[in-house]
């Protein structure tokens, strides 16, 4: 059902290249210069202890420009801990610093670069709807995703 699920999503997308893995307990995500990522849902297999994910960016701006990153938190904490990254600035890869909303960030990257980060599947409850989102200043509202606990 997952496969499925993934192949539907990658074929809505374009996102041809991407290898379908056998354990997905990791998925790589791209993001352009358009502002936009290739996979806007993702399921978490409940057998996963760590789950990876990376994000390529595959757009040609530097990252003082058009960075991207990714940062998990639920849905409902996103847009407040989105707004606090801002705040935060580049330095602290506009995150806030021990951010308990902060489930899992990567760092920020410009284009061709690409950047990943794990985070323990425990935190995840089943029911909860979770968002990763990009967290650079103007993006966080049209680079996120929605991201479930899956069976
Ligand atoms: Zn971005």
């Amino acid at each position: 059902m997952k496969k499925m699920w993934m192949t539907l999503a990658l074929l809505a997308t374009g996102a041809m290249a991407t290898p379908a893995l056998a354990a997905d307990c990791a998925i790589t995500i791209e993001g352009n210069d358009q502002m936009q990522f290739n996979i806007k849902k993702v399921e978490v297999p409940k057998s996963c202890a760590k789950y990876t994910m990376t994000l390529k960016h595959t757009g040609k701006m530097p990252k003082s420009s058009m960075g991207h990153n990714i940062v998990l938190t639920s849905t409902a904490d996103a847009n407040a801990a989105a707004a606090d990254g801002m705040k935060a600035g580049a330095g602290a890869e506009y995150v806030k610093p021990n951010d308990p909303r902060v489930i899992g960030f990567s760092t920020v990257i410009g284009g061709g670069e690409s950047t990943t980060f794990g985070f323990d599947v425990a935190q995840l409850k089943a029911g909860t709807e979770y968002t990763y989102f990009c967290s650079f200043p103007g993006h966080s509202f049209i680079m996120r995703g929605t991201l479930q606990l899956g069976s």
